[in-house]
């Protein structure tokens, strides 16, 4: 959690403020750290192969699956070169 926090920091995004006060796993009972976790490391991958240039697998083979239909970013997704 605290490298995806300091990579939000370094890019200075405004929608994912990390004040000094936010709730660490200890202050929210029932939450699944482990889970936590994982889904924090596979951001913080994800945000550096965005750094790095690199273009991510997609979700989907083809560009009707159901979540990509539904995608905000279906258009530039798919417009993009493999
Ligand atoms: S269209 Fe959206 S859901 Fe589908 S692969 Fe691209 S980013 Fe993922």
């Amino acid at each position: 959690m605290t490298a995806l926090k300091s990579i939000f920091a370094d890019h200075g995004d405004p929608y994912m403020p990390f004040p000094a006060n936010t709730p660490t796993v200890d202050d929210l009972p029932g939450l699944d750290a482990g889970l936590a976790q994982r889904m924090s490391d596979r951001g913080v991958r994800i945000l550096r192969a965005t750094d790095a240039g690199e273009l991510l697998p997609r979700v989907a083979a083809n560009r009707d699956f159901f979540e990509c239909r539904f995608c905000p970013w279906a258009e530039r997704c798919w417009g993009l070169p493999t």
